[in-house]
């Protein structure tokens, strides 16, 4: 990288110029990706246990982008490329309107309530009349607002966190659910946790992958006292990345609330998470 000297230039000047030709394209081809259709959702479940019963809880939405000339892209790939450009702001905007879409659907279907949440990205959540615009969408759906659930990353808060806090005070009062996601990755968690208006903490998968291996393990016992804290601070806890019985047991044993992950199931596409809602109640 740049600060290994002068001698490195050579090397990392046509790095450097072949990523940001990687980047253009994903962003021009971004441009299009809407009007062309080629960005979906996906939707994951999330489950808890109750009565030795596993129930399914919630969805979290997830973009996917299907470009005809690139592919499919991942969102860790064009994301953070929407985040720079500025394009989160419309991409933002159609994930809120597809997700609340998907409830309206939902709600039709089975004539009971099912709770969505959306990825925002910070420069989405201090975005110019970001609450009218959700207001806007869930009147425009006809959906209530305590379906639709938001989950915003501690990076987030990082940048101006009061103003952070000012939007999600005016969501929470709207009856929108808010998650705190990838909860322990980032710095000083503890310390503002109890300044956020928020319902839901998203355990990060980091702390998921070293559970179940070493049983009383530092990773056990770190995974442990977050549950224990948060839900003591009122929130409930959704552990993220499951993938391994032994995890899923290890989670149920400290007490987690919810859970999510490929052990139970992967992002599934509209059709396949619809059948999993319970049958109508209306017909
Ligand atoms: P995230 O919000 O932390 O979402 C969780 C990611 O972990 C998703 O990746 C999901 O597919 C994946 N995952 C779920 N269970 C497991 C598991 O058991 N094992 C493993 N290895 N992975 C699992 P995905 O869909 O590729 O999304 C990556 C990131 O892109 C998301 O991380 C989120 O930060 C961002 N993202 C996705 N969709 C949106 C969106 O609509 N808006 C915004 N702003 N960001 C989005
Ligand atoms: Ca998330
Ligand atoms: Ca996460
Ligand atoms: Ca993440």
């Amino acid at each position: 990288a740049k600060k290994q000297g002068k001698q490195r230039f050579l090397l990392y000047e046509p790095a450097m110029q072949a990523e940001t030709e990687c980047r253009v394209r994903l962003k021009n081809g971004l441009r299009r990706a809407l009007q062309k259709q080629e960005l979906y959702l996906v939707y994951q479940p999330v489950y808890r246990i109750a009565d030795g019963h596993i129930h399914l809880a919630s969805f979290e939405a997830l973009a996917r982008w299907h470009s005809d000339t690139l592919g499919l892209v991942s969102p860790a790939e064009f994301i953070p490329v929407a985040e720079e450009s500025g394009f989160i702001i419309p991409l933002g905007e159609w994930a809120i309107r597809e997700a609340c879409r998907f409830i309206a659907t939902a709600i039709g279907d089975t004539g009971r309530a099912v709770t969505v949440f959306v990825n925002i990205s910070m420069r989405q959540l201090l975005g110019n009349g970001f609450v009218d615009k959700v207001c806007g969408i869930l009147n425009e759906q006809d959906i209530p607002a305590s379906c639709l659930g938001m989950e915003i990353t501690e990076s987030v808060l990082a940048a101006d966190f009061k103003a952070c806090v000012g939007i999600l005070e005016q969501l929470k009062a709207l009856g929108i659910k808010i998650s705190l996601d990838d909860f322990g990755t980032g710095y000083s968690s503890l310390t503002y946790l109890r300044h956020l208006p928020i319902d839901v903490l998203k355990l990060d998968k980091s702390f998921i992958d070293v559970l179940g291996e070493a049983e009383g393990g530092k990773g056990e016992v770190l995974a442990a006292g977050i549950i224990q804290i948060a839900q003591q601070m009122g929130y409930q806890v959704v552990a993220e990345g499951v993938e391994r019985l032994e995890q899923l047991r290890s989670l149920i044993g400290r007490g987690c609330d919810y859970y999510q992950g490929f052990y139970l199931s992967k992002p599934l596409p509209v059709p396949e998470a619809l059948e999993l809602l319970p049958e109508s109640v209306v017909k």
